[in-house]
């Protein structure tokens, strides 16, 4: 009992300190920023941060949101993806008895929250996210295929190969199409990117579901609250109604996870009912 306390807590505080870089992460990879150097200053009076003023969570809390140079308030986004990437660590080492499974969804999920997030605040997917997606995506399978006998939900390494390409194929010819349709930029290069390490970690039929499950979430989110919202605003506010941009990253990244982990449970349901 004692020893489960002890082993979540380290997970769960494990988790807060990486949220806590991936903030910096999403902070300074869109403006090519070193995530290394300098320290952390406050991005309004640019302070230096000191250690205790920047522990996860509890700082923000103790500092009741507000910077202690500028007494401007600090982001709700600091805490709730420290929290956020804090409760998915311990739930993956929950779900999944292995350790090695474990961490390989841990890190994928990280990978794929700074990714959303960064792409609905900055309209940009950063090379930092997908290219290490992609390293770690890619060892992580060669490691278990020919060292550990275990693959977990992700897939063996020639799949990982053949879903790369159709991952990162399929959105780019939707991208085209997309364009040819709208007459205007339909797709950044960076979904691109992000498609080739979720086919990776997926494989070619799973990255196809990706997409058709992301276009089905987003379509939903856009026609229940994207524009809606957006309609409300503009006849308050009496200017001009424009619909808001929103990027596919945003909605693809969570659309990865729910195909990783029920991926294959979907496309068994769906051809058990073409019987
Ligand atoms: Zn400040």
């Amino acid at each position: 009992m004692t020893f489960v306390v002890i082993w979540s807590s380290l997970i769960f505080l494990m988790g807060a300190a990486i949220g806590s870089f991936l903030n910096v992460c999403i902070a300074r990879w869109p403006a090519n920023l070193s995530v290394v150097k300098p320290r952390s200053r406050c991005p309004r009076c640019e302070r230096p941060i000191a250690w205790y003023e920047n522990i996860p969570l509890v700082s923000w809390v103790a500092l009741r949101a507000r910077c202690r140079g500028c007494q401007l308030p600090i982001s709700v986004q600091y805490p709730a993806v420290e929290l956020g990437v804090a409760v998915g660590w311990l739930v993956c080492f929950v779900a999944y008895t292995d350790p090695f499974t474990a961490l390989r969804v841990a890190v994928f999920g990280t990978v794929l929250a700074g990714i959303a997030v960064t792409d609905l605040k900055h309209y940009v997917i950063p090379d930092g996210f997908t290219v290490f997606g992609l390293i770690w995506v890619v060892t992580t399978s060669v490691i278990g295929f020919f060292l550990l006998q275990g693959s977990g939900p992700f897939v063996d390494p020639y799949q990982a190969l053949i879903g790369a390409c159709v991952g990162a194929g399929a959105i780019s010819i939707i991208g085209w199409l997309g364009e040819v349709v709208l007459r205007r930029e339909a797709m950044g290069f960076g979904d691109v990117t992000l498609m080739a390490v979720v086919g990776a970690a997926v494989g070619p039929t799973s990255a196809l579901l990706t997409i058709f499950v992301g276009a089905g979430l987003g379509a939903v989110i856009f026609i229940g609250a994207v524009l809606p919202i957006g309609w409300l605003r503009s006849r308050q506010s009496g200017t001009p109604f424009t619909p808001p941009l929103v990027p596919f990253g945003v909605f693809l990244a969570p659309a990865a996870l729910v195909t990783l982990v029920s991926g294959q449970a979907m496309i068994d349901w769906y051809l058990s009912r073409l019987h």
